[in-house]
């Protein structure tokens, strides 16, 4: 079964990959039956565009066409990059890959600077000041390990501007007279507002970020006072990702279905939005 097309989608979203580590089945539902957003997520989101203004500069560009958007997020990540030279530190970097024959996308929080190294820093929202249970920190860790792989295909070579032309079609893009005219508030010069040569000038920069560190962090934040509750710093290995990919891409491949929670994680159901409507798995089993 070909499941990008039953969920209506063209590609992996990192945070797809790290939901299927949560569960699965109500990352599927999600996609099938609408997204809901909580309150949680709306104000982890405003911290995010809070903590990107801190680093980056604001750009107010507002794309008109598909064309537009493509150009948008190749000049916005270029721009990212160059603060990331410049101060150590950047936010809100969209990533690209293409892995086991799937596109997938991400977008890291915060790339730092440490000891001539970059490394991936994921910013997670709660609303008290207690730490994450083991299951969503495993769910946090599959993303960074996920973003660093990503970060490491592009800067490698591995991940190109050719992949990526192939991906999103962007060959023969031409962005709109209203979207030139608003680059040019930023003095993007003509050359420049071709697609193909800033795909070029991000491509070749993030070539030339220094090596990727193995040390990637996940950093909790009260949604309220912005406090930093933990930082954790976890290692990169390999033989994780392997395992990762074992999991999600029989899912992805058709393989399988999609698996709901096992037993002695089925608490996770009582705060699930699809538990005795979509999903009835442990509706026997437990209370809400
Ligand atoms: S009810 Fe439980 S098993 Fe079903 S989708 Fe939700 S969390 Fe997963």
């Amino acid at each position: 079964m070909d499941i990008l097309k039953k969920l209506k989608k063209r590609s992996i979203r990192v945070t797809d990959i790290a939901s299927q580590y949560w569960c699965e089945k109500q990352m599927e539902l999600r996609y099938l039956y609408g997204e809901k957003i909580s309150k949680e997520e709306i104000k982890g989101k405003i911290i995010h565009e809070m903590l990107e203004k801190e680093v980056n500069v604001p750009l107010q560009l507002e794309p008109k066409t598909y064309a537009d958007y493509v150009y948008k997020i190749l000049y916005t990540n270029w721009v990212a990059l160059n603060e990331l030279r410049k101060n150590k530190k950047t936010r809100e970097l969209q990533i690209f890959g293409f892995i086991e024959g799937f596109d997938v996308i991400g977008k890291i929080d915060e790339l730092d600077i440490r000891n001539n190294k970059v490394s991936v820093l994921e910013d997670k929202t709660r609303f008290k000041d207690t730490v994450p249970n083991k299951e969503q920190l495993l769910s946090n860790k599959v993303q960074v390990i996920y973003y660093k792989k990503l970060l490491e295909d592009m800067k490698s070579g591995k991940y190109s501007n050719y992949t990526f032309r192939r991906a999103y079609n962007s060959a023969n893009l031409k962005i709109s007279e209203e979207f030139a005219r608003e680059l040019s508030v930023y003095n993007v010069n003509d050359e420049t507002k071709e697609i193909k040569k800033i795909e070029e000038m991000f491509f070749s920069s993030i070539k030339s970020i220094p090596g990727i560190s193995d040390a990637m962090y996940i950093r909790y934040r009260n949604q309220f006072t912005n406090k930093t509750i933990k930082l954790y710093k976890l290692d990169y290995k390999e033989e994780e990702l392997n395992n990762i990919n074992k999991f999600i891409f029989g899912y992805w491949k058709g393989e399988r279905e999609a698996l709901p929670v096992p037993e002695n994680e089925s608490w996770k159901c009582n705060m699930c939005i699809f538990f005795k409507n979509r999903c009835n798995v442990w509706s026997g089993k437990i209370q809400k």
